[in-house]
């Protein structure tokens, strides 16, 4: 695949740098961008030969794949604090919108979409379910109100009285206390397997942030993820940042509890060697104890901090097959798209429940013309070191899936042109993620805030990026990390005991304020892919 930046191709990098950023996720490219714009010397490194680690696509017989993320909340809407810094930064990539924003298929045979118009989604809630219309109304207000609470703390890392009510909360808790009808109350939590954990291990908090998000737009990106990764590469590249691919850090060099360069892998396949580059900051964005583990001198590691660590939980894996079709009605698709469910508890979302994503409904250029892609998503609830046969755990969940897509379309199998399955132990291969997990260590309440890892650690200069820090897992909170960490390093705040300091942050929140109070502005600033 033809790749729109041009990368270091074989040439060294330089001896030193100003930053050097471990890793090209999303949140490695987005604080590589903030730090070149401010001037800054920074080396971008990739141990992978795409940029972008789950927000890059694959290609197979004239099909492209995404790796694993579909659902890009906010980006294309300029109104947005990530979606304005992308305009800021001069991503031209564009966004189709996304409407109905989701599809859930019941255990009964029922269907519901989404809308992505908050007032017609709360209308057609109260006309199935009258009975809880009241329920609904009072649900909904604290949503909002949690959200912006949520966005003050989460987000902005300022603390707030009025968050505390809630901040333990999950969304079962909530969804419990607020409804008795078990159809909404999974409707309420049908697409939770976004968040790779079950709604009673899910905070109510960051669940409300997403669920108010998707009514601000709810976008894929035009040319799929690896435009959109791509593109941020060549903004940085332009800025004059270099970006050294298929390279992987060895090693965080540090002396004194402070970081001052890397070693890292350089010169083609056959003739490999280890290069160091001094640094006067490191930012990783690789996974956060391969980070701790592998990377820095086990003498710079605070051991209880790690130990503290280590006793996190990840989110679970997502099994993810992707299919090539040819000769499939667009319509039957389009009716197939969404969550099944074959259980009314939303917390069994690992064993009984899938996705059904089709990129070509929002970008029919993934596919020759004609075909479509189908891309089945599925959480495995796995003991990730007990699996010894992957290829068979591969072989029997890539079953389960083809038959419940011949019992939802029949006739599929005869459709599929190309058919390749990703199990965790691939999603750990690709990106190096720890267990393959989807949105790094659970969104659960006790893992979230000053409970998560801080932005900066360990040893002073060493910096960390990603869904394995604070705020959290999924694209906000990851471009909201990166946000941060380009903040700190630029105004030179620092604190690496671990703790996080309450410092300004670039992101103006009242605008977001201003959504919630009035979720109708929605339909004047939501702007169309
Ligand atoms: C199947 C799936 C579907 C998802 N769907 C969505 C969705 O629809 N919407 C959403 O918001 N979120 C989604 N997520 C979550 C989201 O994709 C992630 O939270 C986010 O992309 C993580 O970005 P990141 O920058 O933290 O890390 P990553 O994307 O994991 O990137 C880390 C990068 O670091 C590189 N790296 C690691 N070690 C080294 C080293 N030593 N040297 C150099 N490079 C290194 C890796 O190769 C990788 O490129 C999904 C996740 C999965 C798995």
């Amino acid at each position: 695949m033809k790749r729109l930046f041009k990368g270091l191709r074989g040439k060294p990098p330089n001896n030193s740098y100003d930053a050097v950023i471990i890793g090209a996720g999303i949140g490695g490219l987005i604080c590589a961008n903030l730090l070149a714009r401010e001037g800054l010397r920074v080396l971008l490194t990739e141990q992978h030969y795409m940029v972008g680690g789950y927000c890059s696509t694959f290609r197979r017989k004239g099909y492209t794949f995404d790796a694993a993320t579909h659902f890009y909340p906010l980006l294309g809407n300029p109104a947005t604090i990530t979606g304005k810094l992308l305009l800021d930064l001069g991503i031209t990539n564009g966004w189709v919108k996304m409407d109905p924003v989701d599809h859930f298929h019941f255990p009964d045979g029922s269907s519901f979409a989404v809308s992505a118009d908050f007032d017609i989604y709360l209308a057609k809630l109260k006309a199935e379910f009258p009975a809880e219309a009241q329920a609904l109304d009072r649900f909904f207000a604290l949503v909002r109100d949690v959200y912006m609470f949520g966005l003050v703390s989460y987000f902005r890392w300022r603390d707030t009285d009025r968050l505390k009510p809630y901040a333990h909360m999950t969304v079962r808790e909530a969804l419990d206390q607020h409804f008795r009808n078990a159809k909404l109350k999974l409707l309420l939590a049908a697409d939770c397997g976004h968040w790779g954990s079950p709604p009673c291990r899910t905070s109510f908090v960051f669940d409300s942030m997403l669920r108010l998000s998707y009514f601000l737009g709810n976008y894929y990106p035009r040319g799929g993820s690896q435009a959109f990764a791509d593109e941020l590469a060549l903004r940085f590249e332009q800025m004059g940042g270099d970006i050294l691919m298929g390279s992987a850090v060895k090693r965080i060099l540090a002396g004194n509890k402070t970081a001052t360069g890397v070693e890292v892998e350089v010169g083609p396949a056959n003739a490999r060697s280890v290069r160091r580059v001094n640094a006067g900051v490191v930012v990783s964005n690789a996974d956060l104890l391969s980070t701790i583990e592998r990377l820095l001198d086990p003498r710079q590691v605070d051991t209880d901090r790690l130990a503290a660590i280590r006793r996190l939980r990840p989110t679970h894996p997502c099994f993810l097959t992707h299919i090539g079709l040819k000769n499939m009605p667009t319509e039957i698709l389009r009716e197939a798209a969404g969550y099944h469910w074959d259980s009314w508890d939303s917390d069994q979302v690992a064993t009984r429940a899938f996705k059904i994503f089709v990129p070509t409904l929002y970008e029919p250029a993934m596919a020759p013309p004609g075909c479509h892609i189908v891309i089945v998503q599925k959480l495995t609830d796995i003991d990730y070191d007990a699996i010894e046969d992957w290829p068979a755990h591969k072989a029997a969940v890539e079953n389960y899936i083809m038959n419940n897509l011949e019992r939802v379309m029949p006739g599929f199998s005869e459709k599929v042109v190309v058919k390749l399955s990703a199990s965790a132990r691939t999603s750990h291969q690709f990106t190096i993620n720890h267990r393959g997990a989807m949105l790094g260590w659970e969104m659960s309440p006790d893992q979230l805030g000053e409970h998560r890892p801080a932005l900066n650690g360990m040893v002073r200069n060493l910096y960390f990026t990603g869904h394995w820090t604070q705020p959290g897992g999924g694209i906000t909170p990851v471009i909201v990390s990166a946000m941060q960490v380009a903040h700190r390093i630029v105004k030179g705040k620092e604190d690496y005991s671990g703790h996080t300091n309450a410092t300004p942050d670039p992101m103006n929140i009242r605008r977001d304020f201003a959504w919630v109070a009035d979720m109708r502005r929605e339909k004047e600033l939501a702007v169309q892919g």
